[in-house]
Parts: structure tokens; sequence; C-alpha cells
């Protein structure tokens, strides 16, 4: 399944429901640049390796393209594509001034020594150096990068500029210019979005059961949150499995075993799922923090999950998501749900771009303000549309978009 034709799909959908100008469905249908490339990377043996890498900058329209950068075997210019389409969404979605990007390297980091993925990173900078700035592009972690890739980064792109730059990039660690309160950021977003759902549809939090798919920054803190907000999380998983007790996990607790072990396997009083049955248990929320395309039209009708809150990037197809709404679940979709991430990245950026840090109990309160009001918007559109909340949040986010591509022409 191609994951761009899902979110052109997507787009086409949500503008014949708000009746979006064809212009403006055709500026959007494709990204404005592709950046491709592909750099040499000596390796601890001293050959050298050639890595392919992209940068898609799909809309600037509201402001500099933003989003992360993806270390993973499966990077291609399908999937950046994609993503970088849902970052101007999400974007607009939360109201925060920024066009959407994304980038990645196909690599598996894992195969790589430390010293390997230090080279690697700055070999990617300086290939897309040119094309990024804190007023251009803004890059930051996703899947497989953290906030030393992101040091490492910095420094190389500021010695190739000759100055300071922090907002370059977000996501960085605290002595580089990060945020207090970002590397939570998007599972403490996705706990902020179970919270008002809960408000809405009358969910008590001891009573709600929870599953995790993914037990990486976005799935251990949302996990880790919800937990203590009082949620029972019954089920987790990484990439080698899971584990599942319906009375609720110990969630400290897994932590310290995976961390001992290295997976959550031999946790005690729980049973082994597959990430392929964890989508499938009897819980009242299903929470994907992984990958792409986990939810589709052959595992969909066995979701028994009442509400879905996609913290991962594209976790759900276009079929799947036609069966969920006829089975009466609602999703709440990443481009809404996952954008914590984004806006405490927004918060780090206007921070490096001031010079002046704030308390972590300001970053707190500012992301449950934009969170807040993010998801409020959405949940009356889906109601006045009578529609599902991804074309709810795209129809929102449309609006805001269409007004500022059409303020430019
Ligand atoms: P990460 O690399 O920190 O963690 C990924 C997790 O997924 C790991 O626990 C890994 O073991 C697990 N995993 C990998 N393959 C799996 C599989 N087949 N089944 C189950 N689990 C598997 O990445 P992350 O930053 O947590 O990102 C996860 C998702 O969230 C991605 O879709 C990413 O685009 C999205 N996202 C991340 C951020 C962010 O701030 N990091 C923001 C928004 C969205």
């Amino acid at each position: 399944m191609s994951l761009f034709v899902n979110a052109l799909q997507q787009l086409r959908d949500a503008a014949s429901e708000m009746k979006l100008s064809q212009e403006v469905v055709d500026i959007l249908s494709a990204p404005q640049k592709i950046v491709s490339v592909s750099f040499p990377v000596r390796m601890d043996d001293d050959t050298n390796k050639v890595f392919s890498g992209y940068r898609v900058q799909y809309n600037d329209a509201r402001g500099p393209f933003k989003g992360g950068l993806r270390f993973h075997p499966n990077v291609d210019l399908d999937e950046v594509q994609a993503l970088a389409f849902w970052m101007a969404i999400k974007c607009a979605v939360v109201g925060i001034p920024y066009g959407g990007g994304k980038g990645g390297v196909t690599v598996d980091p894992s195969k790589l020594s430390r010293s390997e993925l230090e080279r690697l990173s700055r070999g990617f900078i300086r290939a897309i150096k040119n094309d990024i700035g804190a007023m251009k592009d803004i890059p930051a972690p996703d899947m497989n990068t953290n906030g030393e890739i992101m040091a490492w980064m910095l420094d190389e792109y500021e010695h190739a500029i000759g100055k300071h730059e922090p907002g370059v990039l977000t996501g960085k660690p605290l002595a580089l210019g990060g945020s207090l309160g970002r590397e939570a950021a998007t599972g403490q977003g996705g706990a902020y979005v179970l919270e008002f759902l809960s408000e809405r549809e009358n969910l008590t939090p001891s009573e709600t059961t929870i599953a995790v798919q993914g037990f990486g920054n976005v799935g251990l803190h949302a996990a880790r949150i919800m937990d203590e907000m009082g949620y029972k999380v019954c089920a987790v998983s990484d990439s080698k499995g899971g584990v599942y007790n319906p009375e609720g996990l110990d969630i400290p607790a897994v932590m310290v075993h995976k961390k001992a072990t290295g997976s959550m396997k031999g946790f005690p009083n729980t049973t082994e799922v597959t990430n392929e049955a964890l989508l499938e248990l009897p819980v009242t929320v299903l929470v994907p923090s992984a990958l792409e395309n986990q939810i589709t039209r052959d595992n969909a009708d066995r979701i028994q999950a009442k509400y879905i809150i996609e913290l991962a990037n594209g976790p759900t197809t276009k079929e799947a998501d036609e069966i969920l709404f006829k089975k009466g679940i609602t999703a709440v979709p990443d481009v809404l749900a996952n954008a914590g991430g984004v806006t405490v990245s927004y918060f780090e950026w206007v921070q490096n771009l001031a010079g002046y840090y704030w308390a972590e109990e300001e970053v707190g309160k500012r992301l449950k303000d934009i969170m807040k009001t993010a998801f409020d918007a959405t949940y009356e559109k889906k109601k006045s549309l009578n529609k599902d909340m991804r074309t709810a949040a795209f129809v929102v986010a449309l609006e805001r978009l269409a007004e500022s591509i059409k303020a430019r022409m």
C-alpha cells in the first residue's frame, strides 16, 4: 500500500467534504521540493558505504517547513512524501506557524557502531545543509533519531555556516538549546488527548483499559503518563513482541525490565502477545505508537477497542478507516493525536529565536492549551459534519492552509 496514495486520498475526501477549490487541491497534491541525496560514510573497517537520504519540503504557505528525520530501512520517497504532507496538515490542525516537511535516510541503524552513526548523521546534514535553516526548514527527531543525533547535526551545520543557529533543528539536548519537556512531548500530548476524549465520552480512567503498540520515545512516555493518570495500561509491545495482563501492567516495572533485558518478554504475570494480536485485544483504547500501515482492511474488522489514539504516523489505511467508522470506533487521527511533539518543537524554536528559556511547567501548560483548542475544534467539526475525526481534522487544517495559500496568490 503506497502511503502517499493513502495520504492524497485523505486530502481528496476532506476537500470534497468542504468544497475546497481545485487550485488549492492541486497545490497540495504534490510537494514543493524534493531533495534527494546520496553520500558516502566512512565505516569502521575503513571502507566507504554510500547511503540514500531525502528531505521533502511539502508546503510552506504557513511558515518554514517542519518535520522529523527518520533512520530506517523502509525509508523511501513514497513514505517521506506522505509524512511531509501529514506534517503540513498537523501544523495547521494545531495552528502553529509552520509548513510541512520530512526527511530520512534508508539505513538500519542497529547495524552501525556509534561512531558510524555519528558520521552518517553528520554526512546527511552536510548533504542537505543548503536546504535547511531556522527560517527555511527545521528538522527534528523521528524513528531511530534522538537528541544526541540532533546535537551532532547541529554541530555539523553550525560549523558549515560559521555561526550559531540553534533554531535550525529541534529535539536538541538542553545543553544545546533544547526545551524542557520536548522528549516526552508526543506521549504527553497523546495523554492530554485521552483526557479530553474521556471528558467528552464519559470514560472513567480506572475502568479504561489501554494497549500501546511501540515502546520507543512516543509509546514509552504515552504508556508511562497514561498509567500515572490512573488509566489501566494492559498491553505494551516493541519490535520483539509484547506482554498483556487484563488487570493492568506496572509500567515503571516494565520499563526497568525492558532496560535490564532489552525486551518486554518474561515480565512477571503476563502473557506474551505478538504485535498483530495486541491490536485485536479487548481493550477500551488502542494506541498505535510504532509503524505505519498497522490497521488495514485485513484486521480492521477484528479490532475490539472502542477508541484509537494514533500516536504513530499513518497507522491506519484508508480502507481500514471506513471499516472502523462503520463499526462505531472513534479514531483520533495522527495529525491531531501526535501533534504534541511538533508543538513543543515550536516552543523550542521560539525559545531559540528569543534566546530565553522557559520553565517546564510553562511548556506543559502551553502544550495542554494548544492540544485542547485543536481537540475541541476537531471534535466540534466532527459533530457538525457527522464524519470521522480524521476528515474533521483535515477540514480544520485545510481551511487554514487554504487561507494562507490564497493570501499569497
Ligand atoms: P522510536 O524509534 O523511538 O521507537 C519506535 C518503537 O517502535 C520502538 O519501541 C520499536 O521497538 C517499535 N517497533 C518497531 N517496529 C515495530 C513493529 N513491527 N511492531 C511493534 N513495534 C515496533 O520512534 P518514535 O519516535 O517513538 O516514533 C514512533 C512513531 O511515532 C513513528 O510513526 C513516528 O513517526 C511517530 N511520531 C514520533 C514523534 C516524536 O516526537 N518522536 C512525533 C510524532 C510522531
